[in-house]
């Protein structure tokens, strides 16, 4: 099991041996081919895992990732994290991912809508029942979301859904107004700084580096550099994220953008207050985790960190918040937005923000909290909790 060590975590919470069996193996692993017949004699055809790792604490809860390296051990690691995380901040959710190993940028809108089709055929059975309620993931997008909801024609189905066919307004942002709100916490935590004037660094451009970097620099931050696939820019004084925001939407990378270049290797091991990864796990590795400078890391993507990458980076000093705390606003929001297709309610963008900023905030205590009777690091302290908490629905679910 890649997401946690239940060995190291078994010094600090009991996990018995049944346990630890139903923690260690995912409930439900299907492989399937999807086909999809585009003319006369072109299929197109991909393989599809469907991952849900433990649903004793309530449905399978996790995004549709569209992407050509996707795999299955991947996809069952992203469902396990999606089990902590919506347990650390006590969602009535469990762990499930969805990969589909196909490029989408080699797709056709015509295709890729019959794709999502075959997809709903496949899953109905789960999607109606609700035993499974996706969202979007790399690659996939709320368009896909209301294309499912099309389907199923149910609207607590499907999570990040556009907001005019039933999603929430605010659920774009909310991954990064999660994280952004945990540097704010982390900076005052750890350094004893307000958010205001702090140096932050951003690795990733996309949905939750660009709103991360918005909301920071909307609260006084300098985020000093942000870079993408593509390229890294620098201004010691603070980017114009607006600008930049701007360009990334037109231009769909930020490459051309006007500004000093540095490689993401550079961003990487700038002196700033927080360094940010949010673009795609396993960038701190034992190969570059020794050239970070910040003294916080806010993990905004999920398992940026390797093993090996967070003992240099403890015996360095550098605290870090971890991707199941950081980035849990998305999975918050789309908690908001299932429950308001159940009751019909309606649910403003300033609700969502606070909702986030309230879960992570006390989920933060708690698990500082315990980090500091325990003496261990909040990655540890915040797997504690979401393991016990796991532990103990499936007790009350009398599978234990
Ligand atoms: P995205 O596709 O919108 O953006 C990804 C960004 O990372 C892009 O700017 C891309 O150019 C950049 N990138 C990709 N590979 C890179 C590399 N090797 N080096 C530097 N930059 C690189 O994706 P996103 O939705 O912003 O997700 C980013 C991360 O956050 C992923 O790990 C995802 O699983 C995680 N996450 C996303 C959400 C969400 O709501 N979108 C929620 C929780 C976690």
């Amino acid at each position: 099991m890649e997401s946690v060590d239940l060995d190291a975590l078994s010094k600090y919470t009991e996990i018995s041996d049944n346990a630890r069996f139903f923690l260690e193996h995912s409930e439900k692993k299907t492989i399937y081919t999807l086909t999809v017949r585009i003319s006369e004699e072109r299929i197109l055809a991909a393989d599809c895992y469907v991952v849900y790792h433990n649903t004793a604490r309530g449905p399978a809860k996790g995004g549709i990732r569209l992407s050509p390296h996707v795999t299955l051990e991947e996809t069952i690691d992203l469902a396990e994290r999606m089990t902590w995380k919506t347990a650390l901040v006590k969602l009535p959710f469990g762990g499930g991912k969805t990969g589909i190993v196909i490029d989408p940028a080699t797709m056709t809108l015509f295709e890729r809508i019959n794709l999502i089709h075959e997809y709903v055929h496949i899953m109905q059975g789960d999607l109606l029942s609700g035993a499974y309620v996706p969202a979007p993931d790399l690659g996939s997008t709320p368009q896909d979301m209301a294309i499912i909801y099309g389907e199923t024609h149910r609207l607590d189905s499907v999570t990040g859904k556009p907001p005019r066919v039933g999603g929430l307004p605010g659920r774009l942002e909310a991954t990064g107004r999660g994280v952004a709100h945990a540097v704010r916490l982390g900076l005052m935590k750890f350094l004893g700084k307000p958010v205001e004037g702090a140096t932050v660094a951003i690795q990733g451009f996309g949905n939750v580096g660009s709103w991360t970097a918005k909301f920071l620099a909307d609260w006084g931050a300098h985020v000093v550099a942000v870079s993408d696939i593509t390229s890294g820019i620098y201004d010691p004084r603070g980017l114009d994220i607006e600008r930049l925001r701007a360009f990334a939407a037109q231009h769909g990378e930020i490459k051309d953008a006007s500004g000093e270049k540095l490689t993401n290797k550079e961003l990487l091991g700038l002196k700033v207050d927080c360094f940010v990864p949010a673009a795609v796990g396993n960038v701190l590795t034992g190969d570059t985790a020794g050239n970070v400078k910040a003294p916080l890391v806010v993990e905004g993507a999920n398992g940026p960190t390797t093993p090996i990458a967070d003992k240099i980076l403890a015996d360095k000093g550098v605290k870090v918040v971890p991707d199941i705390l950081a980035n849990s606003g998305g999975v918050i929001a789309s908690y908001i937005e299932w429950r308001k297709a159940k009751s019909g309610s309606i649910t403003g963008k300033q609700e969502v923000f606070d909702s986030i900023e309230q879960l992570i905030g006390s989920t933060a205590e708690e698990v500082c909290g315990l980090a500091e009777e325990k003496g261990i690091s909040c990655r540890m302290a915040a797997q504690v909790t979401a393991v016990r908490e796991v532990i103990s629905a499936m007790h009350d679910r009398g599978w234990l």
